[in-house]
C-alpha cells in the first residue's frame, strides 16, 4: 500500500471579526510513500491551512484526515503520537523555526531525548551527525554547537529539514520551505530533498506559490493548483504544466512566463484575465468563485453554479464548466 495521508472534504472556515471566513472548502488529496504532491497557488488560496490540518496543527472544521487508512480524529493517544512523528512539518522560515538559545545538537536531539528515542550523550551525538550529513551539512561536527544565528539561512532550513527527520518520518509537508532563499541555494535544498525522498521513501506534500518550482521539484509526481480554499485543477505535474485546461491554471503558468521578474510573482491582467483583483474569502462570488477573472467566463452558467472537480482523463482533475463541457463534446466527436 503506497498511501500514507488521505485528506477527504477537508473544510477548515475560521470565524473573524468580520464573519466567518472559508478558507479551505472541500479538499481532497492523498499524499503516496515516495512520491511529491506539490499544491500551488497564491497566497491566500488555502495551501497552508491545508498542509497544517494535514500535519494535525489545526483540526479541521469537517472533513477527514486518515494515515495509513486510520482516522486521526479515532486515534488513541499512543497512534496520535505515532502519526505526529510520522508527519513532519517544515516551517517557511527556517528563523523563526529555530530556537536561539539552543545550539544545533541541542535542537536535533531535544525531541529524541524528550520522548527516549535515544539516550547517552555519545548516541545523541552520533545521530546528531548522522542527520546533519543527511541534508549535506558537513563536515557536521562543526555544527554541532554552533547557533542558529551563527548560520546562513540556508544552512538553518537544512538543520530544520534534519529535526524533522530525527523522527523518523514517513511524509515531509513543506510550508514554502525554499521561498525565503536565494535562487542557487533553493535550487541545492530542493535537490537535497529529492535525494530524502528516493534515499528514505518520504512522501512529500509540497506547498508553494512558484510553479517553477513545483516543476522543478514535482516533475514525477503530482500538481494540485489550488484557487480560493478550493482544488481547481489536479494531475500529473508535466501534464499541469505543459498541458494545462483550467483557465486559472493557465493564468498562472502565463505568469510565470512574464520576463519582468516583479509581475511574474503575481497572477495578474497580463495573464489574460479580466481582473487583477482576488475576490475576498468574505464575500466570494457566486458560482465558480474565479468567475470575475476568467476569460472563458460563460454568464448564466459560471456565475450560477459551482463547478464540482471531475475527473478529465486518467488521474487528472478539473473544475471547470466549459472545459469539462468541451471536453465531452471533443470525446463524442472523436
Ligand atoms: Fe471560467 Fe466558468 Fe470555468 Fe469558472 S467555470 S473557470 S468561470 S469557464
Amino acid at each position: 500500500e503506497t498511501e500514507l495521508l488521505r485528506l477527504d472534504n477537508i473544510e477548515q472556515v475560521f470565524s473573524t471579526k468580520g464573519g466567518d471566513v472559508p478558507a479551505v472548502g472541500g479538499v481532497d488529496l492523498k499524499v503516496e510513500r515516495g512520491k511529491v504532491l506539490c499544491l500551488v497557488g497564491e497566497s491566500g488560496c488555502g495551501k497552508t491551512t491545508t498542509a497544517r490540518a494535514a500535519a494535525g496543527l489545526i483540526r479541521p472544521t469537517s472533513g477527514h484526515i486518515a494515515y495509513e487508512g486510520q482516522d486521526v480524529k479515532h486515534m488513541t493517544r499512543k497512534e496520535r503520537f505515532d502519526f505526529r512523528r510520522a508527519v513532519q512539518y517544515i516551517h517557511q522560515d527556517p528563523y523563526a523555526a529555530l530556537n536561539p538559545t539552543r545550539t544545533i545538537y541541542s535542537t536535533l536531539t531535544a525531541g529524541l531525548r524528550k520522548h527516549r528515542i535515544v539516550t547517552g550523550r555519545a548516541r545523541s551525538r552520533a545521530r546528531a551527525v548522522e542527520l546533519l550529513e543527511r541534508v549535506d551539512l558537513t563536515p557536521a561536527e562543526s555544527y554541532l554547537d554552533k547557533y542558529p544565528h551563527q548560520l546562513s539561512g540556508g544552512q538553518r532550513q537544512r538543520v530544520n529539514v534534519a529535526r524533522s527527520l530525527a523522527m523518523d518520518p514517513e511524509v515531509l509537508i513543506c510550508d514554502e520551505s525554499t521561498s525565503m532563499l536565494d535562487v542557487s541555494i533553493r535550487v541545492s535544498i530542493l535537490n537535497t530533498l529529492g535525494k530524502l525522498r528516493d534515499e528514505l521513501n518520504v512522501g512529500f506534500l509540497f506547498i508553494t506559490h512558484d510553479l517553477a518550482v513545483a516543476k522543478y521539484f514535482a516533475w514525477d509526481g503530482e500538481i494540485a493548483v489550488m484557487y480560493l480554499g478550493k482544488v481547481v485543477e489536479h494531475g500529473p505535474t508535466p501534464q499541469v504544466i505543459n498541458d494545462p485546461q483550467h483557465p486559472y491554471t493557465k493564468a498562472l503558468i502565463a505568469a510565470v512566463c512574464e520576463p519582468d521578474p516583479d509581475s511574474a510573482r503575481r497572477v495578474d491582467a497580463t495573464a489574460g484575465l479580466r481582473s487583477a483583483n482576488i475576490p475576498s474569502l468574505t464575500n466570494l462570488p457566486s458560482g465558480c468563485t474565479f468567475h470575475p477573472r476568467c476569460p472563458l467566463f460563460a454568464a448564466g452558467t459560471c456565475d450560477a453554479t459551482e463547478p464540482p472537480l471531475v475527473r478529465l482523463d486518467g488521474r487528472r482533475r478539473l473544475a471547470c464548466h466549459v472545459v469539462a463541457r468541451d471536453h465531452k463534446q471533443a470525446q463524442a466527436v472523436g
